[in-house]
């Protein structure tokens, strides 16, 4: 059997104060690369010194496996898509990001638009919200979709002289994957799997037009589901690699337990929208531009009115919750 050689992380800058992205190039007869960090100048640079510290040159690469589609785990693909002949493989799911990347994105701010209009925002901060969103990064249509080839779940990938299994993981985002070896108990998890627990962002439920998916409560039934492969050796997309996925999961689902708690307790103390909530949860939030708290508030409200332990009431458009007593 071929030695199976350990993955090079290389960090990229999110161009926020200590936080980065991680991609990975895998070594072996077909040299990959697993996701390409935010687009900018520094990080193309910091990315090719990276790769001749190792031996190697954009050229070399022959495939580039994606993750997800969020714009920190593509962005270096224009120029390396320039700069190789690499093959690109993709989640089928979010190949209209790169075919019809403007229909995309004015989707998916009229859903945003949409969301935050039921949340109970005050009317300037809303704005505000609208705006940042507006603002984020565009996607541009890619001209070499001949290039491109597409996985789903369940498909085998080839890196690194050995086999992947493609896993759809919901949760941070409808079309994340990772990629699993059940045997040798290790992942490549994209954002599925970090140090820090993920972020449940809510969007559009794809099987569901028009609604808001329950990310939160993906996340859980995905972190269920990798559990039960005892994975031992984690690459995550931001952070430091791990070991023991189980009991950093375990972590994470004991404080999102903990947290859900909080929201029931400030529910019962009167806060009734999400904005609220947010606010009673996340006093030190800046929102914009931070909206990590308000989609934690959003599955928390999910999970409780699961169980049925609050009540959502729609008023003049605007989600409101009632505590009830069980
Ligand atoms: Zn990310």
């Amino acid at each position: 059997m071929e030695k199976i050689k350990s993955p090079i992380r290389i960090e990229l800058s999110l161009g926020i104060m200590f936080q980065s992205v991680n991609c990975y190039l895998v070594p072996g007869k077909v040299l990959t690369l697993i996701d390409c960090g935010l687009d900018s100048e520094e990080n193309w640079q910091t990315f090719q010194k990276k790769l001749n510290e190792n031996g190697y040159q954009v050229a070399d690469i022959k495939q580039v496996i994606i993750t997800h589609e969020h714009i920190d785990h593509i962005g270096l693909l224009p120029r390396i898509l320039e700069k190789s002949e690499a093959t690109i493989r993709i989640p089928k799911m979010i190949e209209g990001w790169f075919s019809r990347p403007t229909e995309m994105k004015e989707a998916y701010l009229q859903f945003k638009k949409k969301l935050l209009s039921n949340l109970g925002f005050p009317k300037d901060i809303e704005q505000q919200a609208i705006r940042f969103i507006e603002e984020g990064r565009s996607y541009k249509k890619v001209d070499d979709l001949h290039r491109f080839e597409t996985f789903e779940e369940g498909d085998i990938l080839h890196f690194g002289n050995t086999q992947w299994e493609a896993l759809n993981t919901p949760g941070h985002c409808p079309t994340q994957f990772v990629f699993l070896q059940k045997k040798q108990k290790r992942i490549f998890s994209g954002d599925m799997l970090l140090p820090i627990a993920p972020m449940p962002i809510v969007t559009e439920d794809p099987n569901n037009p028009d609604q808001p998916i329950r990310a939160l409560k993906e996340l859980q039934l995905s972190f269920e589901r990798l559990k039960k492969y005892q994975i031992q050796q984690v690459y995550p997309g931001h952070g430091l690699e791990f070991t023991d996925a189980n009991s950093i999961i375990e972590k994470q689902q004991a404080r999102m337990q903990m947290r859900k708690n909080e929201c029931y307790g400030a529910i019962k103390n009167g806060h009734q929208t999400p904005y609220e909530i947010n606010r009673a949860m996340y006093p030190y939030q800046m929102m914009p531009p931070d909206f990590s708290g308000l989609y934690m508030v959003l599955g928390y409200l999910d999970l409780l009115e699961e169980e049925g332990r609050i009540q959502k009431e729609t008023i003049n458009n605007t989600w409101t919750y009632k505590w009830r007593k069980l």
